[in-house]
């Protein structure tokens, strides 16, 4: 019989290699934080080709990659990448469901499992189960690394009491910003979980009591808690935020962003992450386009259409690739987000990297309306500019007819702010916008505060929902 003995977590690690190899904030501004491209370029390309090795051990990407002809040795270099073909969530619900319980993507054997320091983390699912993702503590610790550079950037200081508002549950983010804050800033976090946690009423008065100064919220949360303090006399302005860290979403010209940084009387800025990857692109003081970590994620930009590279500024598919993770490895994985990728610049932080645009929608969401793609998300600038609106809205794709006359129907739901607003003016208005916005005509109904809710998802998810698709 063998003596089972305990893991210890401090020991699962050469924490100095790790801080070596992935620099945290303190150490990343001078060092990966602004490499040249052709440094940047030779420590992409060597790590990239370790997790290529790594890959080449699980069925799901040695099945494919022999699939499309290759053989272990083809890879050369980041050059070579785009012979890999690229996969997307429906490829890793497939590998679950053929290798349960946790997927011929990842290693998953009893000894693996027994020596092996993991976590079980998920992706936000809103229908069936969630994609599960086991996390070892290289993956935790990195991906803490990668928000802390992130909330660095962005003015968190030790002293900063942040009050995070995703539940520390399955899903990921909670957690990467709990250890980034906590384990490589050394900010106080304070988590709060969701509204369905912790009610918005009671997250302002936490805030007031306690001296919250940062937040990581979303920003569909943020207008939440905004509206509730309007709606219960609660004063913003009295609290003593200095910054806060969102996922903003679409906002081409601003007023998203303007709106929320008039009502907390601070700055929000905007980042982007995955599930499997953290937080891989984020805003500095700057507020000009989001620093990519560029040591921890390789990203192309790809045609929707044809899958082929697009040049740098054009938006597209983005395609990540992690350079830091073995289990799993996640090479080119295809996020059917759409986003731009611009050149490297010295920025007036300091950090010299390439800049990934802000989020612009879902492809997977997108539906063709009499020949214009329309993006759901494309519909939120409308929403968000008008004062009558709360924020809170959610399209709705049906067919119509049958036979030759089978049409497809396209209505946003769109709540307004209170019963007061006059339904049928601000329904043509809003009608007038969204066919500027999204060039083509769309129906617009106008729903009472709160009732979208049930299928928006707000509170109850870390995602929103945004497209209904009642298709057949
Ligand atoms: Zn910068």
């Amino acid at each position: 019989m063998t003596l089972e003995k305990p893991h210890y977590y401090w020991q699962s690690l050469d924490w100095a290699a790790l801080t070596k190899a992935y620099p945290p904030p303190g150490l990343f501004e001078t060092t990966t934080g602004r490499m040249s491209a052709d440094e940047m370029r030779a420590l992409q390309s060597a790590r990239f080709l370790e997790r290529v090795a790594d890959a080449w051990k699980l069925p799901f990407y040695r099945d494919r990659w022999r699939a499309v002809g290759l053989e272990p040795g083809d890879i050369r270099s980041i050059d070579d990448i785009e012979k890999i073909p690229v996969f997307t969530s429906d490829d890793l619900k497939t590998a679950i469901e053929s290798a349960p319980p946790f997927g011929s993507h990842q290693p998953g054997s009893p000894e693996y499992l027994s020596e092996a320091h993991v976590r079980i983390l998920t992706s936000g699912g809103t229908t069936g189960l969630p994609r599960v993702t086991l996390f070892d503590a290289h993956a935790l610790e990195v991906q803490g690394i990668q928000s802390a550079r992130a909330f660095w950037a962005q003015g968190l200081r030790p002293s900063d009491i942040i009050q995070i508002t995703y539940t520390n549950s399955l899903a990921n983010a909670a957690w990467c910003t709990l250890q980034g804050a906590f384990h490589w800033i050394g900010a106080i976090p304070m988590t709060t979980g969701s509204g369905n946690v912790t009610s918005s009423e009671r997250q302002l008065q936490y805030a007031k009591a306690w001296g919250t100064t940062a937040w990581f919220t979303r920003a569909e949360y943020l207008a939440r808690l905004t509206e509730v303090a309007r709606d219960t006399g609660f004063d913003l302005h009295q609290l003593k935020t200095r910054q806060i860290h969102s996922h903003i979403g679409p906002d081409a010209d601003g007023t998203r962003r303007k709106r929320l940084e008039e009502a907390w009387n601070a700055p929000v800025y905007d980042n982007y992450g995955t599930h499997e990857i953290g937080e891989i692109a984020f805003e500095c003081r700057e507020k000009a386009g989001m620093h990519i970590s560029e040591d921890t994620v390789y990203i192309e930009i790809t045609d929707i259409a044809s899958g082929k590279a697009l040049p740098l500024g054009e938006t597209g598919n983005l395609i990540a690739t992690s350079l830091y993770r073995s289990a799993p490895p996640i090479i080119r994985f295809n996020m059917r987000d759409l986003l731009a990728v611009y050149p490297r610049e010295e920025c007036g932080c300091g950090l010299c990297t390439h800049k990934l645009s802000n989020f612009r929608g879902r492809s997977d969401e997108m539906v063709k309306l009499r020949g214009t793609n329309v993006y759901p998300l494309a519909c939120m600038e409308a929403v968000s500019r008008d004062p009558r609106a709360n924020g809170e809205y959610i399209c709705v794709v049906s067919n119509e007819g049958e036979g030759l006359s089978l049409r497809e129907k396209f209505v946003v739901r769109v709540e307004r702010k209170s019963t007061d607003v006059d339904a049928e003016v601000f329904r043509a208005d809003m009608e007038a916008a969204l066919h500027r916005d999204l060039g083509v005509r769309v129906d617009v109904e106008i729903a009472d505060p709160g009732t979208l809710a049930i299928h928006t998802g707000l509170g109850a998810q870390n995602k929103t929902k945004r497209l209904l698709d009642l298709r057949k």
